[in-house]
Parts: structure tokens; sequence; C-alpha cells
């Protein structure tokens, strides 16, 4: 019992991400109608479509004919993510956080100090990649990040055979191992970037309570996002930025139950606003 309360949430997404490559995977293999097609453009039941909003983006900036489908398709997720979840599809769907998290699990396990401070790679590079992702779909005429995304790469080897593809895997693992804790998703990755902007204003979010805080600091240390826990010690409230993943690791390691999943109502987010603009 105390293995699966700690261990609740990462449970619930390899679940639910192993859960949705098998479905994708029955797709292709047996004709299962459940949920076929890829990351980028997907079926449920052969009726519903889902699109990645992003790579949705760099079609029309390259200039692609865009289908209903599509669209409706890309509105669906973005509206579920923006809304609601936040920039859950990291944590919960995409199949490179497998991958990362790997690196992480290893990279603890074996104590190994990256090269980060060398590198002085920044969290907000991503925010760059995006930008130029989106700048270069424009120029180039294509849509530039699907082309070398290493998340259609894993997704698509996954499904329909891995070939020379598994080589930019590798990389990212090595990357995160070796050279930049949370290297890929936490600094390079433009999806990643493209949901923390779009599910900042999302109404599910951590919430904190400084009252039994124990200032243990173990939520920091697994939180793959540590800079999001900035409130942490110091007032109770919302995780508020868009770049936590709601991954729930920072709320299974609290033993002073001071974190947990909250719908946020729009009015607490609204004074939450005003508090944070009174601040600034
Ligand atoms: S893990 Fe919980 S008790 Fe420890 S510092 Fe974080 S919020 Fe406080
Ligand atoms: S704050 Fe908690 S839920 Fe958000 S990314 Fe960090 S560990 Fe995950």
């Amino acid at each position: 019992m105390k293995f699966l309360k700690h261990y609740r949430f990462l449970l619930l997404r390899r679940t639910i991400q192993l859960g949705l490559l098998f479905l994708y995977f029955m797709a292709n293999y047996a004709g299962w109608k459940l949920l076929s097609g890829n990351l980028s453009a997907s079926e449920v039941l052969g009726v519903i479509p889902l699109s990645d909003p992003l790579a949705i983006l760099q079609l029309f900036l390259a200039g692609g004919a865009l289908g209903a489908n599509a669209l409706l398709g890309a509105f669906i997720i973005a509206a579920f993510y923006a809304l609601f979840a936040g920039r859950a599809f990291c944590a919960y769907v995409c199949p490179m956080n497998l991958i990362t998290d790997s690196a992480n699990y290893l990279r603890r396990l074996l104590g190994i100090d990256t090269l980060q401070r060398r590198l002085l790679l920044r969290r907000h590079a991503r925010y760059w990649v995006l930008g130029m992702a989106l700048l270069l779909s424009l120029v180039l005429g294509l849509p530039a990040f699907e082309f070398i995304s290493p998340i259609g790469i894993l997704h698509r080897g996954i499904i329909f055979g891995m070939g020379m593809g598994g080589a930019a895997i590798l990389i990212v693992f090595l990357f995160d191992l070796l050279a930049v804790k949370n290297g890929f998703c936490g600094h390079l990755c433009p999806l990643g970037a493209f949901y923390s902007l779009i599910g900042r204003y999302s109404l599910l979010k951590v919430r904190y309570q400084k009252e039994s805080c124990t200032l243990c600091m173990k939520c920091k240390e697994v939180c793959p996002e540590k800079q999001v826990l900035d409130l942490i010690g110091k007032q109770s409230g919302y995780v508020l930025s868009g770049e936590c993943l709601n991954c729930g690791r920072c709320i299974e390691v609290c033993e002073g139950n001071s974190l947990g999943f909250s719908i946020r109502s729009l009015i607490e987010f609204k004074k939450d606003e005003k508090h944070e603009n009174i601040k600034a």
C-alpha cells in the first residue's frame, strides 16, 4: 500500500503512456479502431479527430492545406490542455518522457555529475527553439520541427518499427544522462514550451499549504522543473507556472501532505493573479 501511495501518479502516468502506445500499435498491427494514427494526427473510433496543435500551426505557417478534421483535432487537444490539464501531455502522453525519466533515474543511481554548469544551457532556450521552429516553417515552407522531432521518431519507431531513428533517441538519452539534467524536456523541446505557454491558465494545478510543510525540500529534489516550486517555504498557493507538468512527483514524495492537485476555481485564480501583480 505504501508503494502504491508513493508511486500512484507515476503508475498512472506509465499506465496511460503505455496504454496509448499499445492502442496505436494494435491499430497498425491488428486493425483496432479505438485509437489509430500517430501523435501528429489520430482518430478515436475512426470518428473523432485528434491533432498535435503545434504540428498544425507549423503546417499552417508552411502554407500547407489544412482539412476541417485536422483543425478540429487540433482545437480539441489545445482546448483540453489549455482549459484543464496544463502541460500534462509531457508527463502522461509523450513517449519521450519514458526515455528522459530513465536517464534521470540512471543518473541518480550512478551519481553522475552532468556537464550542466559548463554548458550554460538555460531553461528558456526551449522558447527560442519554439520560435525558431515556427520561423523556419514559415521560411522553408515545411513543418520544421516535425521533420526532426525525436518525439515523432520515437512514437513511429514504437508503432511501425525503429530504424536509424534509434540513434536520435540514444542521443536524447545520453544528453539527459551525461550533459544536462532534464536536458531535452526541460530545456530544448519546443512542444514542451508550446504546452507550457498554452497550459498557463489551465484549471488543474498543484496546490501548496505552507502550514504543514516541514521544509524537507524533497519536492524540489524530484521535480523536473523545480523553478516552478519557488513558493515552497514562502507562501501557500498554487503552482501557477505553465512549466509544471502536473506529473505529481512532488505530491508523492511530500510526507507533510502539503501538496496536492486542485481544480482551481476561476475566482481563486483571479485573486492569485491580482496577488501576483501586486507583488510584482
Ligand atoms: S516535500 Fe512537502 S514537506 Fe517537504 S518541502 Fe516540499 S512541500 Fe514541504
Ligand atoms: S511541481 Fe510537482 S507536478 Fe509540477 S512538474 Fe514539479 S513535480 Fe511535477
